[in-house]
């Protein structure tokens, strides 16, 4: 029998419906329903026969279905339980596991060496938008095993975590990323490709993971605190930003920022990832 085509809208209405599945706003539930795309993200993924997949927020299971038969094994979180009966109509792969579980909940370090004993394994999702950055902040924070991460977000998300120096879009989550991995915007996609329609486009971006940080500093705790605080009052300079949230002197950061050669005055969004990396050094050094 041939397989059945989950990407087509006529097909995903029919199952759906079958099972009175109602489409969940708040669980960020646009199903993709265009085959290219979903070829293209299984593209970016570069996946084969040594591949473990991660997914997260299977829903429908139109991407999971070609994960399967592209990998070597599947496993995917879902935490809308009332999938679970429509996963059985749509879903028959031996080499998949469906947890129904919220991700943010999952000790994702033990299920990879659970699961995927050996594989290279590469997380890969149509991301739910409502919790897109705390999602991509777990993955980035825990340091998982994996070599890939390719995920559908929302645009301005990806031109967010993809963004350069000095632009409005850079910010803590763009340093975070840039220091665990490379990253790259396969494609944007338009609305039309989901069921239902969001109101904003979106884009896949691709994150291949360094083997080390991309920069080496004393304290990670302090390189990412000080990341925060010059981001979280953008128009404040780098001194104010840093003595206000870390709690220290202005004569300490003075001091600190002298001596790794940045102006006090600048603000958090011209400084680079080595420059903040140097910045964190210069105050570990102070009050250690
Ligand atoms: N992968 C499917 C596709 O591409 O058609 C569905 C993508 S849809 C944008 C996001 C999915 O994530 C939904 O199925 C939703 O129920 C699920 N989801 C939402 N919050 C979640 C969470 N905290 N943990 C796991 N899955 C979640």
């Amino acid at each position: 029998m041939d397989e059945i085509k989950l990407y087509s809208p006529k097909v995903m209405k029919e199952i759906l419906d079958k099972y009175g599945f109602k489409f969940s706003k708040s669980l960020g539930q646009n199903f993709l329903i265009d085959g290219n795309i979903v070829n293209k993200i299984a593209e970016v993924a570069e996946l084969d026969e040594n591949s473990g997949v991660l997914e997260i927020g299977p829903g429908f299971g139109t991407l999971t279905q070609l994960l399967c038969k592209k990998a070597s094994k599947v496993v995917a979180v879902e935490v809308d339980e009332s999938l679970r009966e429509v996963h059985k109509g749509t879903l028959n792969y031996p080499n998949l596991k469906i947890l129904y579980r919220d991700f943010l909940k999952v000790d994702v370090n033990k299920l990879i060496e659970d699961e995927f004993n050996g594989m290279d394994v590469k997380i890969v999702a149509n991301l739910p938008y409502y919790i897109t950055t705390p999602i991509i902040m777990k993955i980035l924070e825990e340091k998982y095993k994996i070599s890939k991460i390719v995920v559908m977000v929302q645009k301005e998300v990806a031109q967010r975590l993809n963004a350069k120096v000095g632009t409005k879009e850079y910010g803590a989550i763009t340093l975070a990323v840039q220091y665990r991995s490379d990253t790259n915007i396969a494609m944007t996609v338009p609305n039309t490709v989901f069921m239902p329609r969001p109101k904003v486009d979106s884009a896949v971006i691709a994150f291949d993971i360094l083997e080390k940080p991309r920069i080496e500093v004393l304290d990670e705790n302090m390189l990412f605190a000080v990341i925060k605080s010059s981001f979280s009052q953008r128009r404040k300079t780098i001194i104010n930003g840093l003595s206000n949230n870390l709690k220290l002197s202005k004569e300490l950061i003075n001091e600190a920022l002298v001596s790794a050669a940045i102006d006090p005055g600048i603000r958090g969004e011209k400084l680079t990832l080595e420059e903040f990396g140097r910045i964190s050094d210069e105050i570990i050094k102070r009050i250690k």
